[in-house]
C-alpha cells in the first residue's frame, strides 16, 4: 500500500493523471459554458421581471394621476410617487406636466445613483438630476403618457435599477460555477482512484513481471486475467520472455563454445608465443653474432662499444678498441679451402675469448678481422692484453692434421686519447693494425703520425665505394688477335679508374687493395654489366668477338657468384654470350673443387675460363687438366723481353707446349714488337695481346679497330 502510495504520489505526470486531466479539462468546458449559458438566462428572466415591474407601476400611476392632476391635487401626486419610489429596484419616480415641468418627484437621497447625480449636477432642479442618472448604464429608463379620455395631461417617468438583478445572477452563477467545481473534482478524483485500481494494478504486475525477468528469472510468467489491450501487453511480454529463454540458452551454448575456443586459441597462442620468442632469440642471436664463430658481429660491437663509451665518458675512465688480424690467413684459405680457413677463424676466435676477462668483449668485423673490446683499461693495460693475445696464437694450430702457425697483428685505439665514437675508434684500432702488420711489431697503438698511410688507403676505398655508386669507372678494351692472320678473336675489359683529385688510377693499384674488400663483389658486378653490355652492342653490330673479362681472386669463391652473374645476364638483357672469364692460377688452385662446383651453373650461359699471368704461380699444369679451361695467357712479364732475353723465351717455349700437351690454348700478353710477334709465330703460339697490336683504348676506338679487321668467336681459327 505504501509502495502504492508512493507511486501515486510519483507519477506526477503518469498516464492516469494526464486521463484525468484531459476529463477535467472537458468536464470544465463543458459546465463553464453552461453555467455561462444558465447566467445569461436568469439574467434575461430578471429583466424580463423588471421591465414588468416598472410598466405595471407606471401603467398604475399614469391611470390614476389624471384625477389628481385635474383636481390640482399635488399631496395625492406626491403620495403615488413616493409609493413607488419606495418599491424594490425603483431609483426613481416623477411625474412631468402636459408641458413637461416636473409636477412632482420624489428623490431618495440615500440611494447612490441619486446621490452622486445630485453631487455632479450641483443642484437639487429634478429633470437635470434625472438625466444625470439616466446615464448609468444600470438605470433603465421608462416613460408612461398621463392620458385620460383621449387626452394628455402629462407624463410619468420611472427609473429602475439593473443593479440587484445582476448581483443576483452573479450570485447564482458563482453558485452554479462552485457545484460544477465540486462535480469536476469529484468526478476526477473517482475516475483517478478507479483506474489507479483498475488498470494500473496491470500495469504494476506487468512492471513487477518485468523485473523479475530483469533479475534473470526467465521461466517468470505474468498472470492475468484481463481481457483487454493490458491482458494482450502480458501476452505478449510472456511470448517474448518464452522466446527470450531459448535465445539465452542458445547464446550460453554459443558462449561456452566461445570460451572453449578461446581457451584453445590461447595455448595455442602461448604455444606459438613460446615459439616465436625462441626464435626471436635466435634471430637477434643469428644477427647480432657472427654465424662461423658464434662471436658478436661488427653491430653488436659497436653497440656495445656505444655503451662501453658512455659509462666510460661517466665515470671518467679510458678504455681500449684492439683491432686484430691474421697475417697468412689469405694465404692458407686459398690454398687449403675455405673449410680450413673456416676452422681456423673458429680456433682463433676460441682462443681470444679464452684469453680474455669475461667483462671484454672479443667479435668478429668479418674476414680474418676480429675486434676486442676492453672496458676500463689504459695503453699500458692494453699492450699487455695484447701480449697475451699474441701469447695465446702462438701454439700452432692442427688443421686437417697439420700444424699451422700463424700470426696476427694488433691495432690499439683508446678513448678518449684517439677518439670519442666507436666508428672512429674502429677506424683509428683498423690504422693501427695496419701499421702493426706494416711492421711486422705484432701490436701498435695508434699515433696519429703514422696515420697518412691508412688513412688515405681508407679513404681510397671510400672513393671506389662512391665511383662505383655513381657509375664514374670505366672500361678500356684491348683485343686479343690470331697469331697467324691477325683475326680477332676476343677482347679484353680493363676496368680504368678515373678519380677526380688524383687522376687516372690504374688497376694494379687499387684493384689488390680493394680486394681485402667487401666491394669485390660490387666491383665484379659493375665490371661485368659494363663489358656485357658492351658485347652486346657489337654483337648486335654484326661483331663476332670473345669478350674476355678478369675476376678477383674472391670472386670464384663466393658461393653467390653464380647467382650475381644470372642475375647481370637479365639486367643486361642476355641469356647467353661468348665470355671467358679469366682467373689467375692461384685461385684455381686454391680450390679447384670449388671453381668445379660453379662451373656447370656458370655454363648455362656459355661461359668459358682462361688462366690468367700462367707462369707466376707455382703450379703443375697437370693439376690443371681436369678443369674446363679453354685457354691460358702467358704473362706479359715474361713475353715482354722475350726478345732479348733466353730465359723468358724459354719460360714462354715451355709454357706453349705444355698447354698444347693439354689441349690448351695460349695467348701471349705484352706483346710489344714485331720481333716477338714473329718469334711467338714460330713457337706456335695461338693468340697474341699487347700494345704493339692495340692498347686498351676505349670502346668507340675498338669499333674502328675492328672495322679493319676480320673477326671470330671461335677460339679454335686462332
Ligand atoms: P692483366 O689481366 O694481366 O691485364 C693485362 C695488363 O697488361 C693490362 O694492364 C694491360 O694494359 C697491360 N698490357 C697490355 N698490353 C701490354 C703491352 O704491350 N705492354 C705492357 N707493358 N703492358 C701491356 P692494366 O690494364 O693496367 O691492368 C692491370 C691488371 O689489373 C690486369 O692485369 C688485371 O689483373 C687487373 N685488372 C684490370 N682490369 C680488371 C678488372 O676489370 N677486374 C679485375 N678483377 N682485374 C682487373
Ligand atoms: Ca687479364
Ligand atoms: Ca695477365
Amino acid at each position: 500500500m505504501k509502495e502504492l502510495l508512493k507511486r501515486i504520489l510519483g507519477l506526477r505526470f503518469s498516464i492516469g493523471l494526464k486521463f484525468v486531466a484531459i476529463i477535467a479539462v472537458i468536464l470544465s468546458i463543458t459546465m463553464g459554458s453552461a453555467a455561462i449559458v444558465n447566467y445569461r438566462s436568469h439574467n434575461q428572466l430578471f429583466l424580463q421581471h423588471l421591465e414588468h415591474k416598472g410598466e405595471m407601476l407606471g401603467q398604475f400611476i399614469a391611470s390614476i394621476s389624471p384625477k389628481a392632476i385635474l383636481s390640482n391635487n399635488i399631496l395625492a401626486l406626491i403620495e403615488y410617487v413616493r409609493q413607488v419610489s419606495h418599491q424594490q429596484d425603483i431609483v426613481y419616480a416623477m411625474i412631468l406636466a402636459k408641458q413637461g415641468h416636473p409636477l412632482t418627484g420624489y428623490l431618495n437621497n440615500d440611494n447612490p445613483y441619486i446621490k452622486s447625480a445630485i453631487k455632479k449636477v450641483n443642484n437639487r432642479r429634478l429633470i437635470p438630476i434625472i438625466d444625470e442618472i439616466n446615464k448609468n448604464r444600470d438605470i433603465l429608463p421608462m416613460r408612461f403618457p398621463i392620458r385620460f379620455n383621449d387626452r394628455r395631461y402629462g407624463t410619468v417617468l420611472i427609473g429602475l435599477s439593473r443593479a440587484r438583478i445582476e448581483e443576483l445572477s452573479r450570485q447564482e452563477l458563482i453558485k452554479q460555477l462552485l457545484g460544477s467545481l465540486f462535480i469536476i473534482v469529484f468526478l476526477c478524483a473517482s475516475i483517478f482512484i478507479a483506474f489507479r485500481y483498475s488498470a494500473l494494478r496491470s500495469i504494476l504486475r506487468l512492471y513487477k513481471g518485468y523485473q523479475r525477468v530483469a533479475e534473470g528469472h526467465l521461466d517468470h510468467r505474468i498472470k492475468t486475467r484481463n481481457n483487454d489491450e493490458l491482458g494482450d501487453l502480458a501476452h505478449a511480454f510472456n511470448d517474448m520472455v518464452g522466446k527470450l529463454k531459448v535465445s539465452t540458452q542458445e547464446k550460453d551454448i554459443a558462449l561456452n563454445e566461445l570460451q572453449e575456443l578461446n581457451k584453445h586459441l590461447e595455448s595455442r597462442v602461448e604455444v606459438r608465443t613460446h615459439a616465436l620468442e625462441h626464435l626471436n632469440k635466435e634471430l637477434e642471436q643469428l644477427a647480432l653474432h657472427d654465424s662461423l664463430t658464434g662471436l658478436p658481429n661488427r653491430s653488436l660491437i659497436q653497440d656495445r662499444m656505444k655503451q662501453a663509451i658512455s659509462n666510460a665518458h661517466r665515470a671518467g675512465h679510458t678504455l681500449a678498441i684492439i683491432m686484430m688480424d691474421l697475417d697468412r690467413f689469405k694465404e692458407i684459405n686459398d690454398t687449403l679451402g675455405h673449410n680450413v680457413g673456416d676452422h681456423l677463424l673458429q680456433d682463433v676466435g676460441s682462443r681470444l675469448r679464452a684469453t680474455l676477462r669475461n667483462v671484454d668483449t672479443v667479435g668478429r668485423l668479418g674476414g680474418d678481422e676480429f675486434a676486442i673490446l676492453v672496458p676500463d683499461t689504459d695503453s699500458a693495460a692494453s699492450v699487455t692484453i695484447a701480449k697475451k693475445l699474441i701469447q695465446a696464437l702462438e701454439p700452432p694450430f692442427l688443421l686437417e692434421g697439420l700444424n699451422f702457425s700463424i700470426g696476427a697483428s694488433f691495432g690499439i685505439a683508446l678513448y678518449p686519447e684517439h677518439g670519442f665514437d666507436a666508428s672512429m675508434l674502429l677506424k683509428r684500432a683498423d690504422v693501427a693494425m695496419y701499421i702493426a702488420k706494416q711492421s711486422k711489431s705484432g701490436y701498435f697503438i695508434y699515433d696519429a703520425d703514422k696515420d697518412t698511410h691508412s688513412t688515405s688507403r681508407l679513404a681510397l676505398m671510400g672513393d671506389l665505394r662512391s665511383a662505383l655508386d655513381e657509375d664514374a669507372l670505366t672500361l678500356n678494351f684491348q683485343p686479343i688477335v690470331s697469331v697467324q692472320d691477325g683475326t680477332v678473336i676476343g677482347i679484353e675489359a680493363l676496368c680504368r679508374w678515373p678519380h677526380p683529385e688524383k687522376g687516372l688510377i690504374p688497376p694494379d693499384e687499387f684493384i689488390p687493395m680493394m680486394e681485402q674488400t667487401a666491394l669485390v663483389r660490387p666491383f665484379a658486378e659493375w665490371v661485368l654489366k659494363s663489358a656485357l653490355k658492351q658485347w652486346k652492342i657489337w654483337h648486335r653490330n654484326g661483331t663476332d668477338v670473345l669478350l674476355f673479362v678478369n675476376l678477383s681472386m674472391r670472386n670464384l669463391h663466393d658461393s653467390e657468384f653464380p647467382e650475381q652473374i644470372s642475375r647481370v645476364f637479365d639486367s643486361v638483357g642476355l641469356d647467353k654470350a661468348n665470355l671467358i672469364l679469366e682467373i689467375t692460377e692461384s685461385v684455381i688452385m686454391a680450390d679447384p673443387q670449388q671453381v668445379l662446383r660453379v662451373l656447370p651453373d656458370l655454363q648455362k650461359f656459355g661461359i668459358d675460363f682462361a688462366i690468367d699471368d700462367f707462369g707466376t704461380g707455382y703450379s703443375s699444369l697437370s693439376q690443371l687438366k681436369h678443369l674446363p679451361v679453354q685457354a691460358v695467357k702467358i704473362d706479359r712479364s715474361f713475353v715482354i723481353n722475350m726478345d732479348s732475353n733466353k730465359d723468358d723465351a724459354t719460360i714462354v717455349r715451355s709454357t706453349i707446349d705444355l698447354a698444347h700437351n693439354l689441349g690448351l690454348k695460349v695467348i701471349a700478353e705484352g706483346v710489344e714488337s714485331q720481333a716477338t710477334i714473329d718469334m711467338l709465330h714460330d713457337l706456335n703460339c695461338d693468340m697474341i695481346q699487347g700494345n704493339f697490336i692495340c692498347q686498351p683504348v676505349e670502346a668507340n676506338e675498338i669499333s674502328v679497330f675492328l672495322q679493319q679487321r676480320h673477326t671470330s668467336a671461335d677460339i679454335n681459327t686462332a
